[in-house]
């Protein structure tokens, strides 16, 4: 096994105002670490109405500004790494439009999905947020396999955010389906490392147990925040383990 990810597509910048560091210093890192293809995928900026305005993402206007800056890097590194311009987005049906508008116009590489909200973050609550209201998690389930029938998002990151902390039987059954639903579907379910460097409450056992019976493809993602997490070997190896107790099937890259 390689003593690190050769490529990461989950990683993010300081335009969603909690990310620290340059895009070279991280772009750096990967070299150093060994990768090979490194994606960024800051959080989406969203067409809100009525003012709002997030604390966690870039503005809809910033979005060519990010391109730009991933494009020129490219340039700048072609040879030595492949970078790519992504985005972690919800699938939110009053967004979706705009922001795919929005994809094409920048040129966007890929999306993946990372469900944090359900009904947009103004609406709340946080996926995260423990809960043992089974309409949310039936609800999660609902509207992540939505999202994915689109064909617009090529993984689902952390897959386990979403903090069920009621029946087991309810649990299973919901998470089930996802899965099913996604293996069906030829999408890739992530590990995410930095849920393990800070442990958090994902990765789930309980739901990697249930990945490894449906047969996923999963993948590993660093969803960097900061230099420091594109040199986290240490959690790297924990998700392996992962990968090797529930027999995962791990995908290294993905065909973008
Ligand atoms: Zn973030
Ligand atoms: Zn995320």
């Amino acid at each position: 096994m390689a003593d690190f990810l050769t490529a990461n597509y989950h990683a993010h910048t300081w335009r969603c105002l909690h990310a620290y560091g340059t895009e070279r210093e991280y772009i750096d890192a990967a070299l150093e670490m060994g990768i090979r293809t490194f994606g960024f995928s800051d959080h989406i900026p969203c067409p809100f109405r009525g003012g709002y305005v997030s604390r966690i993402r870039m503005t809809m206007q910033q979005a060519a500004e990010y391109a730009a800056c991933i494009r020129e890097l490219r340039k700048e590194y072609a040879g030595r790494i492949r970078l790519l311009l992504g985005f972690e987005a919800e699938y939110i049906t009053d967004f979706y439009e705009e922001q795919m508008r929005m994809c094409h116009e920048i040129g966007c590489d890929y999306l993946i999905m990372g469900q944090h909200f359900l009904r947009s973050e103004e609406l709340g609550p946080y996926t995260g947020t423990p809960t043992d209201d089974e309409n949310r998690i039936r609800e999660y389930v609902d509207t992540v396999i939505e999202g994915m029938r689109t064909g617009s998002y090529r993984y689902l990151a952390h897959p386990d955010l979403m903090n069920y902390q009621g029946l087991d039987s309810v649990y299973e059954w919901e998470m089930g389906r996802l899965c099913r639903e996604l293996k069906k579907l030829g999408i890739p379910l992530e590990i995410n490392v930095l849920g393990v460097g800070e442990g958090k409450f994902y990765p789930a056992e309980k739901f990697w147990k249930l990945a490894g019976e449906e047969g996923n493809e999963v993948i590993l993602g660093l969803d960097a925040h900061c230099v420091d997490h594109i040199k986290d070997r240490s959690s790297y190896y924990k998700c392996l383990d992962l990968v090797e107790k529930y027999h995962l099937h791990l995908l290294h890259e993905l065909d973008i």
